[in-house]
């Protein structure tokens, strides 16, 4: 077996960046989306649902 076998790769769905398999994804490889935590959080479903021109107050109407 060679040393450096070519390991499978994806595409973040996130940061469009590509990354490696890694061996804590060896169970669900074919499930993984995200190349990290943190590109997993991002996309969150819920930060999506504020509205910036209802945080304001009543106070800029003349
Ligand atoms: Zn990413």
């Amino acid at each position: 077996m060679p040393h450096h076998a070519d390991r499978p790769t994806k595409v973040c769905a996130v940061c469009g960046r590509p990354f490696q398999w890694r061996k804590k994804w060896k169970d669900v490889w074919e499930e993984v989306r995200y190349c990290s935590d943190r590109c997993r959080k991002r996309r969150n479903p819920s930060a999506n649902r504020s509205n910036p021109s209802e945080s304001s107050g009543p106070s800029s109407m003349p």
